[in-house]
């Protein structure tokens, strides 16, 4: 059984119960990074976890900077909203991560769905590891979950390492293009290409709309000749306009479309379980990582390797050897680790 203390029991029944400011809190304590902090953060996620809510829809949704994430966004969620459903959004920003700057996540954006009760707009949490950044997205989303959002949206931008760390924590993926763009499927945008699971063609509005036409059936051809992720779903593209709100329905219908294989074949349980395994591990390898840099007597063992490491006395992987045996000595004969 689990034992909370009694301020995150109070914070656990505020998000429970829908309330936005408790779930900001909890959200931020989520992302502390306070070791006392850390502590109620992992009863609060805990306690959510045990409720058992049914699962969200987790979408994750990418683009570059300028094809328009946060005006479909704003639409899009409008629109779910409408149909009765309540969304969160989250944002993961490498460059945020990086250097405190942000390409996603400054808060003029989407002011209408930010300012509905049933949405729930967070910005990108504005330091850290990118690593950091999606383990606190994904306890931010079972935060959004217990507190009743059933449509999770998780954006990002950016070159390959994000959008990967976001399809790890999502269920589908969502690719926004430009018109004009199918030409230059090559490198990394093709790499992206083959995380997603329905291309959004954006922008397919009056001077675009003939553009929007051609892309769709470039990546219609492109999507046909790739190997699909999933053995129930052939990705599609759909060409829509976050602007005039043209076919945001039917970006909806293949979603749902989605999600419905999805479930009757049993993958999306497979890919949940398979997620957080793989989130545990990495949590395991973060851990480890700064518990190592906490300890002082490895750290000055491995400032001494390093310097034979970089005059070239010492190959770098003896010395990781050295340091990690270092460390487990270490641990060995402290009285707690
Ligand atoms: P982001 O950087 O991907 O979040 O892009 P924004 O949502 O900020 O949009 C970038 C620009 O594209 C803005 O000037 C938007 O008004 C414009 N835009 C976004 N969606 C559409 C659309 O569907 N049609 C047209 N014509 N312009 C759009």
């Amino acid at each position: 059984r689990l034992i909370i203390s009694p301020a995150v029991q109070r914070l656990f029944d505020g998000i429970k119960s829908g309330d936005r400011s408790s779930l900001a809190r909890g959200i931020t304590l989520v992302e502390s990074t306070r070791e006392d902090h850390r502590g109620q953060a992992r009863e609060l996620v805990s306690a959510c976890t045990q409720m058992n809510r049914p699962k969200s829809m987790r979408i994750g949704l990418t683009g570059t900077p300028g094809v328009g994430k946060s005006t479909f966004i704003e639409a899009f969620g409008m629109m779910l909203i409408n149909k009765g459903h309540r969304v969160s959004v989250m944002a993961v920003d490498p460059s945020s991560a990086r250097s405190g700057g942000s390409v996603l996540g400054d808060k003029t954006r989407m002011q209408e769905l930010s300012a509905t009760d049933d949405a729930y707009v967070r910005p990108s949490p504005s330091r850290g590891t990118l690593g950091g950044v999606a383990r606190n997205t994904l306890d931010s989303i079972i935060l959004t979950e217990a507190s009743g959002y059933d449509v999770c949206l998780v954006e990002t931008v950016g070159v390959g390492q994000s959008e990967t760390m976001v399809s790890e924590m999502v269920d589908m993926f969502v690719l926004l293009m430009q018109p004009g763009s199918g030409d230059e499927l090559q490198g990394v945008k093709r790499g992206i290409m083959e995380l997603a699971d329905l291309i959004v063609v954006n922008k397919a509005d009056g001077s675009l709309a003939a553009a929007a036409q051609q892309t769709r059936t470039q990546l219609m051809t492109a999507l046909h000749m790739m190997v699909p992720r999933r053995p129930t779903w052939t990705p599609k593209a759909v060409r829509a306009s976050a602007v005039t709100g043209h076919n945001l329905d039917r970006v909806w219908d293949n979603i749902q479309r989605y999600f419905t294989v999805f479930e009757e074949s049993g993958e999306w349980d497979a890919l949940r379980r398979e997620q957080q395994q793989k989130w545990m591990w990495r949590e395991v390898s973060n851990l480890l990582i700064s518990k190592l840099g906490k300890d002082t007597k490895t750290k000055e063992y491995a400032k001494v390797l390093e310097a034979d490491v970089l005059d070239g006395s010492l190959p770098p992987s003896v010395a990781a050897e050295q340091v990690v045996a270092k460390f487990l000595e270490s641990v060995a004969t402290a009285p707690t680790f």
